[in-house]
């Protein structure tokens, strides 16, 4: 999608160091990390929220890959921010994956 940050990078007009990719998922670093390991994943396809994600066909399938990829990692955080008011500032639909320390709670 033309203007998506997130669609760019998957293009590679902008760069991001990439930890994992395949047809449907890219994952990669967050430029701006709130855990000693914080990463995104998010299909290729654009959606613009989790909630627009979930109607897809291919819904399953990107979470299964993401457990694959997440169980390497030990405990983690999966997060998404779905609309403005929750702290959504990407809309490509994305997935915070926070790892490699012990996380606090979190809210507002
Ligand atoms: P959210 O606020 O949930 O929409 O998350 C968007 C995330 O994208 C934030 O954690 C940002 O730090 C991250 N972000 C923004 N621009 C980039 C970029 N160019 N490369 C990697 N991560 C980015």
């Amino acid at each position: 999608m033309d203007n998506c940050l997130f669609c760019k990078i998957i293009k590679k007009e902008i760069p991001a160091n990439v930890i994992f990719e395949n047809d449907q998922i890219l994952i990669f670093e967050d430029i701006n990390p709130q855990a000693k390991k914080h990463l995104l994943a998010i299909p290729k396809k654009h959606y613009k929220d989790y909630l627009d994600f979930s109607r897809a066909d291919e819904f399953e399938g990107f979470f299964s890959e993401v457990a694959d990829f997440a169980k390497e990692l030990g405990d983690f955080r999966l997060v998404s921010n779905c609309g403005e008011r929750s702290g959504q500032t990407v809309f490509h639909v994305h997935f915070h994956l926070l790892s490699d320390e012990k996380l606090g709670s979190f809210g507002r």
